[in-house]
Order: C-alpha cells, then sequence, then structure tokens
C-alpha cells in the first residue's frame, strides 16, 4: 500500500441484522476505496459478549457480499493486520493496556455504578454535564493495592489531559474543536477486561492502517476522545467522516414505524442489490447523474464534499423507482433467477430469456412474475377483472370467430393475428387490442401482445378465444 492509499472500513457491531443506515454507512466506505488500489476493511466489533452474536456476524458477511460490498481485507478473506474480529485481539489490546498503565496515562477506577450514577445525578441537578469526577485518578499506589485485595473489579480510565484543545477538520462537517476539559477521563477496559469502544475501535483502525473513517454523527463526540488515545500512545490519526442521520418522514429517526426494514428483509421482498445500492447512495450523497450506475460508476462518482451535512430523508417511492431502474438494466439471467423457484416450476425454460424479456417492464417483485407466470403456463384463465369481462362481451361472438379463424393461421404471430382480424371485423384501436388481450391473459394491461403470443402455447390461446366466443354468445 503506497502512502496516499486510501483504506476505508467498515466496523459493525454484530447485535442484529444490517439495516440502511448502517449499510450506507458500509456502501459510503467501500465507494470511497473503491478505485484501484483503495482498500476497503471489515472488521468485526464483537468485544461486548452479551449483545454480539455469531450468526449476526455471518448474516452480514452475507448482505454486504449480496450488495457486492466485497472487502480486501477482513474476515474470512484475511490480510495483514488481522485477526479481524475484535474478540480475538485480546492480546494486541492487553499490550496496550500495559504500556498506557505503566505511563501512568490510563489509572484504575474503582468507583461503583451506584457511585457514578449518584455523581451523574448530581451533576445533572447542578446543570452541569456529567463527566467523571477523576475520584481514582488521585488513589495512591498502597489503596490500589488495598482495593484490589478487597477483590474489588477495577475499570480502566484513560487520564484525559488537562487543558489541551482537540481540533480535527471532519471529512463532512468541517472544523471541529473540543476542550480537554470538558472531556472526563473515560474508561477504555470495562471491569470484566473486555477493552471498551472508544479504545478497541481507534487502536484497531491505527494498527489496520485505516486511512479514512466514515460512520454516522453519533459518533461525533467520541472522536476527540479517540483522538486523544491515538496521540498519547503515538499512534496514527485516521480521517474522520460523520455522516448525517437517516430520517422517516415525520423527522424522527429512521425505524421499523417507517417501513424501514433490514437488508434482509428487503432481499426476500424482493428488491435487487443494486436498487438498495443507487438508493442508498444518494441518501445524504448528492450525484449530479440521476442515471442508474453499478458499483464502478457510483464509486466513480463518488466525494467526501457531496455529503450532505442536514439528515437524509428516508422515502420509499424512490427506494422502488430504484428498483424499476435495477430491473430494466438487469442481465436476463440475473433475473429469471431473481423471479424464483415457483416460476421456474411454470415456464419451461427454453422459454426462460422470451419470459423474463415479455414481463420485464411490468414487474417490480418476482410475485408479479409470477402472476404472469401463472396466467401464461396454467390453465385455465380465470376471468376475475369485471372489465375483461365487460370488454369481452361488447366486442360479440363474431369478433373471437375471426380470431380463432385468424389464430389458426398465424399462431404466435400477433401482429398478423390483428391485421386479420382487424380486416374481417373492421375493429381498430381499442376496440381491436382490448379483447384481444382481455380474451388471451384475463387482463387488460400487461406485457407486449407481441411477446406473449409465442409464450402462449396454440391450443391455450385456442381455448381460451373459445371461451371468450361462448361467452360474448350467451351475453
Ligand atoms: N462498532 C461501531 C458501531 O457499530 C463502529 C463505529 C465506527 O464506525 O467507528 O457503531
Amino acid at each position: 500500500m503506497t502512502t496516499n492509499t486510501i483504506k476505508s472500513r467498515f466496523a459493525p457491531s454484530p447485535s442484529g441484522f444490517l439495516h440502511l443506515g448502517n449499510a450506507r454507512t458500509a456502501l459510503f466506505s467501500a465507494l470511497l476505496a473503491r478505485p484501484e488500489p483503495g482498500v476497503f476493511l471489515l472488521r468485526i466489533e464483537d468485544t461486548d459478549q452479551g449483545r454480539s452474536k455469531a450468526e449476526y456476524t455471518q448474516a452480514v458477511e452475507e448482505d454486504l457480499r449480496w450488495l457486492g460490498l466485497n472487502w480486501q481485507e477482513g474476515p474470512s478473506v484475511g490480510g495483514e493486520h488481522g485477526p479481524y474480529l475484535q474478540s480475538e485481539r485480546d492480546t494486541i489490546y492487553r499490550n496496550y493496556f500495559d504500556v498506557l498503565e505503566q505511563e501512568g496515562l490510563a489509572y484504575l477506577c474503582f468507583c461503583s455504578d451506584r457511585e457514578l450514577d449518584l455523581t451523574r445525578k448530581t451533576q445533572l441537578a447542578a446543570g452541569q454535564p456529567p463527566r467523571y469526577p477523576g475520584t481514582c485518578a488521585r488513589l495512591s499506589p498502597d489503596e490500589v493495592v488495598a482495593r484490589l485485595q478487597r477483590g474489588l473489579q477495577p475499570t480502566l480510565r484513560f487520564r484525559v489531559p488537562p487543558r489541551q484543545v482537540v481540533e480535527f477538520d471532519d471529512l463532512v462537517r468541517g472544523p471541529q474543536k473540543f476542550n480537554s476539559g470538558d472531556i472526563g477521563d473515560f474508561i477504555i477496559r470495562r471491569a470484566d477486561g473486555s477493552p471498551a469502544f472508544f479504545f478497541s475501535n481507534a487502536i484497531d483502525d491505527a494498527l489496520m492502517g485505516v486511512t479514512h473513517v466514515l460512520r454516522g454523527e453519533d459518533h461525533l463526540t467520541n472522536t476527540p476522545r479517540q483522538i486523544l488515545l491515538l496521540e498519547a500512545l503515538g499512534l496514527r490519526v485516521p480521517s474522520y467522516g460523520h455522516i448525517s442521520m437517516i430520517l422517516g418522514a415525520d423527522g424522527a429517526p429512521l425505524s421499523k414505524r417507517h417501513g424501514s426494514r433490514s437488508i434482509r428483509e428487503l432481499r426476500e421482498t424482493g428488491y435487487l442489490p443494486g436498487a438498495i445500492n443507487n438508493y442508498m447512495a444518494r441518501l445524504g450523497h448528492h450525484y449530479e447523474n440521476n442515471a442508474y450506475m453499478e458499483l464502478d460508476g457510483l464509486a466513480a462518482e463518488f466525494g467526501v464534499g457531496h455529503l450532505g451535512r442536514a439528515p437524509a430523508h428516508y422515502d420509499t417511492t424512490h427506494l422502488l423507482h430504484w428498483q424499476r431502474e435495477a430491473i430494466v438494466h438487469a442481465h436476463s439471467d440475473v433475473l429469471w433467477q431473481w423471479m424464483g423457484a415457483e416460476v421456474h416450476a411454470l415456464v419451461p425454460e427454453e422459454d426462460a430469456p422470451a419470459f423474463v424479456a415479455a414481463v420485464r417492464a411490468n414487474v417490480i417483485f418476482p410475485e408479479h412474475a409470477l402472476k404472469w407466470a401463472r396466467i401464461l403456463c396454467t390453465d385455465p384463465l380465470e376471468l376475475n377483472d369485471n372489465d375483461a369481462r365487460q370488454v369481452i362481451s361488447e366486442a360479440g361472438s363474431a369478433f373471437f370467430e375471426h380470431a380463432l379463424a385468424g389464430l389458426e393461421r398465424h399462431h404466435a404471430d400477433f401482429k398478423e393475428l390483428v391485421n386479420h382480424i382487424k380486416q374481417e371485423t373492421g375493429a381498430k384501436g381499442k376496440a381491436l387490442f382490448h379483447p384481444l388481450r382481455a380474451a388471451l391473459t384475463g387482463e387488460l394491461d400487461g406485457p407486449e401482445m407481441t411477446n406473449v403470443m409465442p409464450l402462449l402455447p396454440l391450443e391455450r390461446a385456442r381455448a381460451r378465444l373459445q371461451a371468450c366466443l361462448e361467452m360474448a354468445d350467451c351475453k
């Protein structure tokens, strides 16, 4: 890796499925590093053993791969800075805890949760921001030993240097300035010995050579703490960019209530990865180009300068727009697979490309493809649509007599069939096309009939026209 190669990362905590919010963070990070020779790294932040589950780690990996957000360094693929699961990096963390403790940059804290809670409440009541008051920072070595001998389980706190100004230029939000005096000494190792987020997250970014951290704006106030920690250890500080939140239509942070679903649920509904990527890429990032793009295109026009500071708004209609676009652009084989087993069981395999071509413009989800597979590939036709029945009755029996004769002569050639009926009956426009479509598909709208005809076996088309002839007769 050369010195100015971009290395970005996604660092999820595996405590649930990937949602639009964190998937968008992953997408932006992946796009940032996509141009060669950039590196997109995946790190699993599973130090909180109570909340982390191996099944979520696996699910996150699967969902990222499904979106096409492949990582060049991380679990399953390896790399020179592994392991990439924080739960396997204990020895590394222990070394840095020792360094910090030996140099007096961190100290053991024996305060109980009850004591800390009480201090917090007192500070809040006095109108002060809650901050650790430094109680254990002043313990003598003897006092520390005495407490350890009593069997107390201490946490380790980072000693925040007093009277320092922490400044950084946020990639999204511009220059940021914090006073160290406003930051209380914070926990870097929990009482159970596990590393706290502030610590392992920052150390790993530095050790793994991450150059750019894109993450949610809820982490903005964590950044000065992490910078102080890295500076104390003489480790390299990455550039940070804090991405705006995603809000629902009511202005509240996006949740299930707004119809937001996990990437997994979206996939199960039938959304295509390209639809989700194109949608997410424009949630809080401005693209001049409104065309559907593959990841390379999205990456070529991605820039942190186009990331907005204002919150982004979730809108299902936009997601549906990109779903339609993704279908228009998908390869025929991809759409065939996407349509699923029920469609495959109905449509003869040799008809697959013709079927996909015929219905592509009329489907948004696989269930729509299934509807057309049933219409075209099963008997008999259910005429549930009253308007379609009416159109058939109005066309009259003579129309269908000529249609049947035309069918025998021209088979799947819809143009010729139409010409035949037109010549024989004088019908034109809607009066010509509507009854024919209704009779053959049971619907008044749908795919181009020229594409539909070759998918309807002659027998089936004949039976349908015959049924309509009888129906129109009984009028
Ligand atoms: N594990 C953290 C989270 O999921 C990562 C935050 C970060 O990207 O730095 O919120």
